[in-house]
Formats: structure tokens, C-alpha cells, sequence
């Protein structure tokens, strides 16, 4: 378990799960969202291990535009618990495939 604290809201997010793999963890320039503020951030490598930083401009944009940022998004807005979301999700992605 990694925990990375997410670089708009300040939580400390311990938990990462992968629509498409689950089990999977996080790696260097993978992207984070945090259910807390529902936005994106990105990984990094810290002094520690993995970080997560705020997004640049070019990922911000990529965001916003990108299916699968866009699915993620949606996801959110319609359930309540990150574990459906996450279903949802790979559901998605499962049919785009
Ligand atoms: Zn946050």
C-alpha cells in the first residue's frame, strides 16, 4: 500500500485501485484522482517512494479531453463509493476495447 498525500487537498490517499488491472500499483507517471476533491494528480518519483503533484498544464488539458480521464470523471459524478466507480470504469474500458 502506497500513501501519497494529494497535492490540492492535502488528503492522504491509501488506497489505489486500477480499472484495467486490478492490483496493479501505482508507478511513476501514472495518474491519481482523489475522491475526496475529484481531481487528478500524477505520480512522481519522492525522496521516499512515490509522490503525487499537481497536474501541468499539458496533462490539465489532457484531462479534460482524454476518454479515459473523461470516463473517470463521469464515474465520479454518478456513484458514491470509489470501489463502484472503479467497476464502472473498467466496465467502460472493457467496451471501448
Ligand atoms: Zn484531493
Amino acid at each position: 500500500m502506497i500513501a501519497t498525500v494529494c497535492p490540492y487537498c492535502g488528503r492522504t490517499n491509501d488506497r489505489h485501485m486500477d480499472a484495467s488491472n486490478r492490483g496493479a500499483m501505482p508507478k511513476r507517471g501514472d495518474f491519481s484522482f482523489c475522491w475526496n476533491c475529484r481531481r487528478f494528480a500524477a505520480y512522481e518519483d519522492g525522496l521516499d517512494g512515490l509522490v503525487c503533484r499537481a497536474l501541468t498544464a499539458d496533462e490539465t488539458e489532457l484531462s479534460t479531453t482524454d476518454p479515459y480521464f473523461l470516463t473517470v470523471t463521469e464515474a465520479a459524478k454518478i456513484v458514491m463509493s470509489p470501489t463502484r466507480a472503479v467497476r464502472l470504469i473498467g466496465e467502460a474500458i472493457a467496451e471501448q476495447n
